[in-house]
C-alpha cells in the first residue's frame, strides 16, 4: 500500500477511500516515485494521482519522492489514488451535488452552435466574445451556462488584481516554471455589455445566477464603479434571479458600494484563517486577511447570502491551528455556506511555502465535520437558494 500525504505521511484509513467517481481523471506525476509503507521509494514506479470531478473534496495527497530532474507540476488538484480490488479508489468525500456541475459531454459542434446562436443575438458584445473562448477552450461551466442559458452565468470584468497568488490560475510569473491554465482577460468589460448578458440570462433562466469574478480574470472589486452601474441597470429592469460576486474580499469599502447598488450574494475566497498562511499564499498588495474578514462581516450584517470559498489542502486545512482559527471565525460571523475548493497546486511547492503541520493534523473529514458542527452549510457550488 503506498503512503498518502496528509501533511504527515501515513496509510489512508478505509473511511477516507471511495471508488473513483465518474469524471475522475487518473494522472501520473512525472519523475516522481511513490513512497511505500516503510518509507522507501519504489524506484521502478511513477507516482499516481487523480483529479476529482466537481462536487468532491480531497482528503489526502499523493506521497512521492521528486527526482532532481523532475519538471514542475502544472496547477491541478492532485489527490491520493490507489487500486483496491482491481478498482481505482481516491481519498475524497462527496460534499455537494448539482446537475449543473455534473461532467458534461457535447455532440460534435453542439456547443459551438449554442455559442454561435447566442452571439448572433448580440454580435458586438466583447464580453460574449471572451466567454466564447472560456466556454469552448477552457471548458468553463459558468461561461458555457451563458450560451446554454442555465444555472450560474459568468460575467468576467477585471484584468487587474491586487494579489499574486502562488497558484493563480489566470496569471503566473514568467519564472514560475508552469503556465497558468487560463489566459487572464486583457480588456476591461463595459457596463452595457455586462448588463445585456445579465438581463438576457436572468429574464430567461428560472432561478438564474449571474456572477462577477471568474477564473479568467483578476479581482472584480478593482472595477467597483463599473459593476455598481451594471447592477443598478439590471435591477432597474428586473428583480429576477441572483446577482453574485466572487471576490478575494480585499476592499470592504468597495464591496459596501456594490451592496448598496443591489448585490444579492457574495463568495469570498481564502486559503486560510491564519494571517501568515494567508499572506504567504495570496501575497496581497495593500491589504491583509483583516480586510477580508471585515468584508465578510459587513456582507453578513447587510443580510447578503455570504459564502466562503475555502481553498482546501490536506495538511493545512486540517492543521489543528487552522481548524481552531476556522472555528473561532465561524462561531463569530454567521456565514451561510463554506464552499470547499481543492487548491490546484503542486503539494510540495505549497508545503515549501506555508510549511507542514507541527503536530499530526486532525484529518480533512474532521476539519469538514467541524465546519458543519458550527451550523454552516458545507458544499462546493453557489446555489440559487
Ligand atoms: S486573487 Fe484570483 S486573480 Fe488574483 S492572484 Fe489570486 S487567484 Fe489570481
Amino acid at each position: 500500500m503506498p503512503f498518502a500525504d496528509g501533511g504527515r505521511l501515513r496509510v489512508p484509513r478505509p473511511d477516507e477511500l471511495i471508488a473513483a467517481p465518474p469524471g475522475t481523471i487518473p494522472t501520473v506525476l512525472p519523475r516522481r516515485t511513490p513512497l511505500l509503507v516503510g518509507g522507501h521509494a519504489a524506484r521502478n514506479r511513477v507516482a499516481l494521482g487523480a483529479l476529482l470531478p466537481a462536487g468532491y473534496t480531497r482528503l489526502l495527497l499523493p506521497a512521492y519522492r521528486r527526482q532532481s530532474d523532475a519538471p514542475a507540476l502544472p496547477l491541478f488538484g492532485y489527490t491520493f489514488a490507489c487500486v483496491v480490488a482491481d478498482e481505482l479508489h481516491v481519498a475524497a468525500m462527496r460534499t455537494d451535488a448539482s446537475d449543473d456541475w455534473t461532467p458534461r459531454t457535447f455532440a460534435p459542434s453542439e456547443l459551438e452552435s449554442y455559442v454561435a446562436s447566442r452571439r448572433a443575438r448580440d454580435p458586438s458584445n466583447a464580453v460574449l466574445a471572451q466567454l466564447a473562448v472560456c466556454a469552448t477552450t477552457y471548458g468553463c461551466f459558468t461561461a458555457q451556462n451563458v450560451f446554454l442559458e442555465r444555472g450560474e452565468a459568468a460575467l468576467p470584468v477585471s484584468p487587474r488584481c491586487n494579489a499574486r497568488c502562488i497558484g493563480c490560475i489566470s496569471e503566473q510569473d514568467a519564472d514560475a516554471g508552469f503556465p497558468s491554465p487560463q489566459a487572464r482577460v486583457r480588456d476591461e468589460a463595459d457596463v452595457d455589455a455586462l448588463a445585456r448578458i445579465a438581463l438576457a440570462h436572468l429574464e430567461r433562466v428560472p432561478d438564474g445566477i449571474v456572477s462577477f469574478g471568474q477564473g479568467c480574470e483578476g479581482e472584480p472589486l478593482l472595477r467597483v464603479t463599473t459593476i455598481a452601474r451594471a447592477i443598478e441597470r439590471i435591477r432597474a429592469q428586473t428583480p429576477a434571479g441572483t446577482i453574485n460576486l466572487n471576490t478575494n474580499g480585499s476592499l470592504p469599502k468597495s464591496l459596501a458600494v456594490l451592496i448598496d447598488a443591489g448585490l444579492d450574494a457574495v463568495r469570498i475566497s481564502l486559503n486560510s484563517f491564519r494571517t501568515d498562511v494567508y499572506a504567504t499564499y495570496y501575497r496581497p498588495l495593500g491589504y491583509g486577511l483583516a480586510d477580508v474578514f471585515e468584508s465578510v462581516r459587513h456582507a453578513v450584517d447587510c443580510g447578503l447570502r455570504v459564502s466562503l470559498n475555502l481553498l482546501t489542502h490536506p495538511g493545512v486545512t486540517d492543521d489543528a491551528r487552522e481548524v481552531a482559527a476556522c472555528d473561532d471565525f465561524l462561531s463569530a460571523v454567521r456565514v451561510a455556506m463554506v464552499q470547499t475548493r481543492t487548491l490546484n497546486i503542486d503539494p510540495q511547492r505549497y508545503f515549501a511555502a506555508v510549511g507542514r503541520p507541527s503536530q499530526p493534523p486532525l484529518g480533512m473529514r474532521e476539519a469538514l465535520r467541524r465546519i458543519g458542527a458550527a451550523g454552516v452549510r458545507l458544499g462546493n457550488f453557489t446555489h440559487a437558494h
